[in-house]
């Protein structure tokens, strides 16, 4: 069963929590039970039995054939690696290279299981109601979204992403997906806004009773979905299945996990691994200039009045990290009166002051860290010249990260990092940081001279999409997110 972090919903299945995909009246949802997974039992497992072993520990009650359905979409040629989660050695460091299904990011990893996850769950729960998707993006969510939910009878998805706020590249992707139930959406403002719109969205009764009305439900493909992180825990103990495997980590002892973040969802995951018994140490939380995290961490403030940078690791400008919230409720005890004020506060004033014990608590869990641009560059070039090794920015802000927490006090515990892109995705900035070549404003230009300089293999993601066609895109203020949907999908 799932509870809500502000104790304003009774318990729900995990099917009704997926389902919804957050708490209608605001507030996420949590296991009810954290379950325990032994490692051990899975040391001659391959990717989709530990998969499916890890999700009917949360997922009792949806139908066992589903979950044996969906966790073959990591063996089934969607990934272009035998292994669809390689950990690579790298210097002392294991990078665990989540980037190679078929949109060339993380987010993969689970938008591949979801659309199965979720549709069993409004099957479970004897809607027979077409599930319209809302998702909104820095660049790499809405993409894989719409790659996993393309054609999947009974859903339509709409993706919201901020105009001019995602890469070249990202645009291109989303606007060639095709499929009969995608739909497009540019935003004006900044991720921030775009996110807190589609927010309000879910919360608005009017247009849930709508909906209804229309034999609609709205659900979530953001991380805000706890069928979104479920998939990802499996990938931390794939990752230290895999050291123990190359004999980098004795078996039992405890590992690092580095992880560059955003919206929190990833690093929750690995959190939640942590607590199901996998041998983490330390969790290290690496943010770009958007260092609002950080700070929290110094501080125990979580302050987004600030200005907000568009870096070069797009999918991190994050000011409102929302899984967050779930993170302060296991921290805090799950207090849930607690996480109300906090968050009431963060949406009246833009910040929250926690106490001191629940920052101590925070920081002998977790070790935040920043990277700048400049120094996210020279990591790349650093990397790539040391070891031939292409990091992308956001991967490499986590390297960064964890090389400052390594000199600063001396940890030797062998560590993961979460390498979220591909650097192919990233072309431009990648280019810029291993070569001389600083002029190149082209990012097809790019993507092909980084695969001539370094021989590596441009993913079959982003070979010839720049030929693709696109399709129609809808601009709008974030006020007009709520009539373009009534118009669409609700009248129409
Ligand atoms: C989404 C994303 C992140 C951030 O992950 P969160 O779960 O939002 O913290 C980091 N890197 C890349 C490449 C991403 O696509």
């Amino acid at each position: 069963m799932f509870i809500s972090t502000r104790g304003n919903i009774e318990p729900q299945t995990s099917a009704q929590a997926i389902a919804l995909g957050m708490v209608p009246q605001g507030g996420l949802f949590v296991p009810c039970e954290v379950p325990t997974v032994d490692w051990r039992q899975y040391i001659d497992s391959d990717y989709a039995a530990l998969a499916l072993a890890i999700m009917k520990s949360y997922c009792g009650d949806l139908p066992e054939g589903t979950l044996e359905q969906a966790v073959k979409a990591y063996h089934d040629g969607r990934f272009d690696t035998d292994n669809p989660a390689p950990l690579v050695m790298v210097g002392n460091c294991g990078l665990l290279e989540l980037w190679h299904g078929p949109t060339a990011a993380f987010k993969d990893m689970a938008l591949q299981i979801l659309p199965y996850l979720l549709t069993a769950s409004t099957k479970e729960l004897g809607e027979d109601k077409e599930v319209l998707i809302l998702t909104a993006t820095s660049g790499d969510t809405g993409k894989a979204a719409l790659e996993g939910f393309k054609d999947v009878a009974g859903t339509k998805i709409v993706v919201f992403y901020p105009d001019g706020g995602v890469s070249p590249v990202q645009e291109k992707q989303m606007l060639t997906t095709g499929g009969n139930n995608t739909y497009v959406a540019a935003v004006k403002g900044n991720f921030d806004e775009c996110q807190t719109a589609v927010k309000h969205i879910f919360a608005s009764e009017e247009l849930r009773q709508k909906l209804s009305e229309n034999q609609k439900v709205f659900s979530s493909a953001n991380s805000i979905n706890w069928g979104r992180l479920l998939p990802q825990i499996v990938y931390y103990y794939w990752s230290y299945l895999e050291a123990v495997r190359q004999r980098v980590v004795a078996p039992d002892a405890k590992i690092n996990i580095v992880v560059p973040t955003g919206n929190f969802g990833n690093i929750l995951a690995a959190f939640y691994a942590q607590k199901m018994g996998l041998p983490i140490a330390n969790l290290i939380c690496a943010s770009n200039k958007n260092k609002v995290l950080t700070d929290f961490f110094e501080d125990g403030i979580y302050e987004i009045n600030r200005p907000f940078y568009l870096t070069t690791s797009p999918s991190m400008d994050i000011l409102i990290s929302s899984n967050f919230e779930r993170y302060l409720f296991e921290i805090s005890g799950r207090d849930s009166k607690q996480i109300t004020q906090w968050f009431n506060d963060l949406s009246t004033t833009g910040k929250f002051q926690v106490d001191a014990d629940t920052l101590n608590n925070c920081r002998n869990n977790m070790t935040a860290g920043w990277a700048d641009e400049a120094e996210v560059l020279a990591t790349i070039r650093k990397v790539y010249n040391e070891y031939q090794y292409l990091l992308d920015p956001h991967t490499a802000v986590g390297m960064k990260v964890y090389e400052d927490y390594k000199n600063s006090n001396g940890d030797n515990t062998f560590t993961v990092i979460a390498s979220t892109a591909s650097p192919f995705k990233f072309a431009k900035s990648v280019l810029a940081a291993v070569t001389d070549d600083q002029d190149e404003h082209d990012p097809w230009a790019a993507l092909i001279k980084l695969s001539t300089l370094t021989g590596w293999k441009i993913p079959d993601a982003l070979e010839g999409l720049r030929e693709k066609p696109t399709m129609d895109v809808y601009r709008c203020k974030p006020d007009e997110i709520a009539p373009y949907l009534m118009h669409m999908f609700i009248e129409g």
